[in-house]
């Protein structure tokens, strides 16, 4: 039996180990054992609260019940993103917005709604995004993605979850010991290589050596073996991505009728943005900006102002002497994530700027693509090139993705902005497609790379939004009569789905109000069930007005 050796207790290790035993584990039928050793004196980073939908077919798939693992980590539902002010500052514009949702776009048989929308054809001269879908509204007025009779991990519409990522690693752990991760608490002081390179061992300043014979470094910004012992090259993305720090704040809810909203606020301020993302006892808020246009001190007195708005006057004194944590870290990742026999996973492989919710996805990704190449390591196919070939495009994409919310804008308010719509900081993909859009818009041909979340749907969502106009005369679309039809279809299924859909709080009290009846964490689910909710479990498409 080979043995997997995971470094790190943060949501990378823990989600990766208990990924991989429920995929290769012994008791999945797999000829693999697992272990993880984390440190008890080098902590977790402790954030990252907004996830992307994927999460439910991973927590699906490890065996968590979904309602216990909301309840652990006092998870709400999300539908996507409001964007604040990204395409013009308060000043020009206090109601700038656009949201990003999961759903995707309806369609006109094979025809994108694109051409049609531009054309002036929704009767009800929507914005893009509410003209193609319902998700927005469904945020907008607080209602769940889900009624509590869908099955786990289930909706007629794409949802994700906003949750305490420090709560999420501990319930995993919780998961873990249950089933068959040998939890190993050391702190790792060297490591023993064969002649060939190859890691044969974790020195631990216990005394003991953890053998193994293939290690997934997950130890944070750290990286003790893929950097500290490989020295594998760092690739810096501070050039395209500019934030490199966070100022974080978490506020407590204020009593029974607090407004947890179903979506992540991102707003946009003079050097970077705000993340505003409510939990089920609490609202983390968190300034991502970029300490080459702003100080520490800044950052406090914007976020503190940010924070001060956000509440009743009353409680002005109260959120004021709230604690604020500081963060720094480095954008940019490893092109050789996967080095002879150890890989690297979540902040040791690299860290894209969050605001589109990228760090916990990209730990799925690796998880996800690791439990279908490891056996084949080991069969002696290499899958190492492959593997760093799609992770790297999945961080490349990433980053374009991001990058692409900063150049769209009109805002000329601060050298951030001005720097970052300067297409010298842009990439080469980016300076093409930017070209390309000029002339027509975001479409389904223009995304060539598989390994991306963001596919030209995302794309969209943000051209639009941020008042992306083509310059083309024909834009094709001949079907106006059926596209009409098809607009008015959106509506129709609002009315269906706000009938159908509990509100967010009123769902949300439901499935935490539980835990007070004595719920124990997450439980390891019968392997009949879990074969049932992952059925159907990826690209669901919006049932409402399918
Ligand atoms: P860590 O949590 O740092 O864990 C490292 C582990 O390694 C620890 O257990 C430590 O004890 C162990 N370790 C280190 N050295 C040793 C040693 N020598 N011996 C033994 N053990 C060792 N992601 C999202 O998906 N959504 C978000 O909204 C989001 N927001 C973020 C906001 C900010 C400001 C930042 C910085 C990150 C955010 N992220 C977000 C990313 C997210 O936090 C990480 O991707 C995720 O927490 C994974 O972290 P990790 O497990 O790789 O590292």
């Amino acid at each position: 039996m080979k043995h997997i050796v995971v470094v790190g207790g943060g949501t990378a290790g823990w989600l990766t180990a208990n990924y991989l035993s429920a995929k290769l584990g012994d008791s999945a039928g797999g000829a693999f054992r697992i272990s993880l050793v984390e440190s008890k004196d080098i902590p977790t980073i402790g954030v990252g609260e907004a996830t992307t939908p994927s999460l439910r077919a991973t927590m699906a798939d490890i065996g968590a019940d979904e309602y216990d693992f909301m309840r652990a980590c006092n998870a709400t539902f999300k539908h996507g993103i409001l964007f604040v002010n990204w395409t013009r500052a308060p000043a020009d514009d206090p109601e700038d917005a656009y949201f990003h949702p999961f759903e995707r776009p309806l369609r006109a048989g094979t025809d994108g709604m694109e051409a049609y929308w531009l054309r002036g054809l929704d009767p009800s001269g929507r914005k893009f995004e509410d003209a193609v879908g319902i998700q927005h509204n469904l945020a907008r007025l607080h209602l769940a993605p889900k009624n509590p009779d869908d099955r786990p991990y289930e909706a007629p519409i794409p949802y994700a979850y906003h949750l305490d990522a420090g709560l999420l690693a501990d319930a995993l752990k919780r998961l873990g010991k249950q089933r068959e991760v040998k939890h190993v608490v050391d702190t790792i002081t060297g490591v023993d290589a064969d002649a060939t390179g190859l890691i044969k061992g974790l020195q631990l300043a216990g005394g003991e050596t953890l053998a193994g014979d293939i290690f997934i470094d997950c130890s944070g910004f750290a990286s003790i073996l893929i950097e500290k012992h490989y020295g594998r090259e760092f690739k810096d993305c501070n050039g395209i991505l500019f934030c490199d720090a966070a100022a974080a704040c978490q506020i407590p809810n204020a009593g029974g009728e607090a407004r947890i909203a179903p979506f992540t606020r991102s707003t946009a301020k003079e050097n970077g943005w705000i993340w505003d993302i409510g939990l089920s006892n609490r609202r983390g808020t968190g300034y991502v900006y970029s300490t080459r246009h702003a100080g520490q001190e800044e950052a406090h007195k914007v976020l503190r102002e940010y924070i001060r708005a956000s509440v009743e006057p009353a409680r002005a004194a109260e959120v004021d002497a709230l604690p604020i944590r500081d963060l720094k870290f480095r954008v940019g990742y490893r092109p050789e994530q996967w080095h002879r026999n150890c890989v690297a996973a979540g902040l040791s492989s690299g860290f894209i700027e969050p605001l589109e919710s990228t760090g916990i996805h990209l730990v799925e990704q690796s998880a996800w693509a690791l439990a279908s190449m490891i056996p084949r390591f080991f069969n002696g196919l290499e899958p190492q090139k492959q593997f760093n070939l799609i992770m790297s495009s999945h961080y490349e994409m990433a980053m374009n993705f991001v990058k692409y919310h900063y150049l769209l804008s009109q805002r000329a308010d601060s050298d951030f902005w001005k720097e970052n719509r300067d297409p010298a900081s842009w990439t080469p993909w980016l300076r093409e497609k930017v070209e390309q859009w000029r002339g027509s818009y975001p479409d389904i041909y223009d995304l060539e790379r598989l390994h991306t979340i963001f596919d030209h749907a995302s794309y969209q969502y943000v051209y639009f939004g941020m008042e992306g106009r083509p310059k083309i005369s024909t834009i094709g679309g001949k079907r106006d009569k059926f596209a009409v039809a098809v607009f008015n279809r959106v509506s129709g299924g609002l009315e269906n789905a706000k009938k159908r859909l509990p509100g967010h709080e009123a769902f949300l009290a439901a499935i935490h109000e539980r835990r007070r009846e004595g719920a124990a964490g997450i439980e390891v689910q019968q392997v009949e069930r879990l074969a049932k909710v992952n059925t159907s479990i990826r690209n669901i498409p919006n049932n409402y007005t399918a």
